[in-house]
């Protein structure tokens, strides 16, 4: 099997809960809002509305607030870090000559603003962003995009790791990929079919690593 390792960008590679808190303390600073407004938000994003837009229909109704999703989307990218221990986790595949790609359904203004201030575009080969090539995880397509440009193809086969059962699992191995998991719950009725499961990103690189080892 070839080097060719794909990661998924948010809640992988990306701690977009920790971004989630500072954008919410924010929010409420500016608004002068109550203090509760902040544990309201944060037990919000803990209910699990995976889709902003919901989100923000919500946050309208309890806030009488328009306009949020954009400025929230302009906003996350300069909240967002990548751990410098994630950085190094990557540098190290590319040391074992490894080609590294990024597949992310993330909204288009925030994929690019998020993989360039993360510092992750510069650590990758290659990224294949859906909200750019119109074509969206679990769709074999977009793998095939980042392995194209990573300079294979998934003939080859490689790796996908990811936290999204269905986007990064069942899409990974739709594309002929292994698959980790970083396990962060699935929902009823929907089971995850990872070859491996983890706790975090860093974990993954090492156990694609042993496997090439
Ligand atoms: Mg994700």
């Amino acid at each position: 099997m070839q080097r060719l390792a794909l990661f998924d960008l948010d809640h992988t590679l990306v701690n977009l809960d920790e971004a989630f808190g500072v954008w919410a303390v924010e929010f409420a600073d500016k608004r002068e809002l109550a203090h509760q407004a902040v544990a309201w938000l944060l037990d919000l994003n803990a209910e699990g509305y995976p889709h902003r837009e919901v989100f923000f229909g919500r946050v309208r109704e309890r806030f009488g607030l328009v306009e949020l999703w954009r400025r929230y989307r302009r906003r996350m990218p300069h909240l967002a870090r990548c751990p410098s221990a994630v950085i190094n986790g990557l540098a190290l595949l590319w040391d074992a000559g490894w080609k590294v790609g990024v597949v992310t359904n993330w909204t288009p203004d925030n994929q690019l603003g998020n993989l360039q201030r993360t510092g992750l575009a510069a650590a990758v080969n290659a990224y294949a962003l859906a909200g750019i090539e119109g074509v969206r995880k679990p769709d074999v397509r977009l793998f095939e995009i980042a392995a194209q440009r990573c300079g294979t193809t998934l003939a080859g086969g490689g790796w996908m790791v990811g936290d999204h059962p269905i986007a990064d699992i069942s899409g990974g191995h739709a594309a002929s990929l292994h698959t980790v998991w970083i396990d962060r719950g699935t929902w009823p009725g929907q089971e995850h079919e990872a070859d491996q499961v983890v706790t975090d990103v860093l974990q993954a690189t090492q156990v694609i690593q042993q496997h090439h080892t």
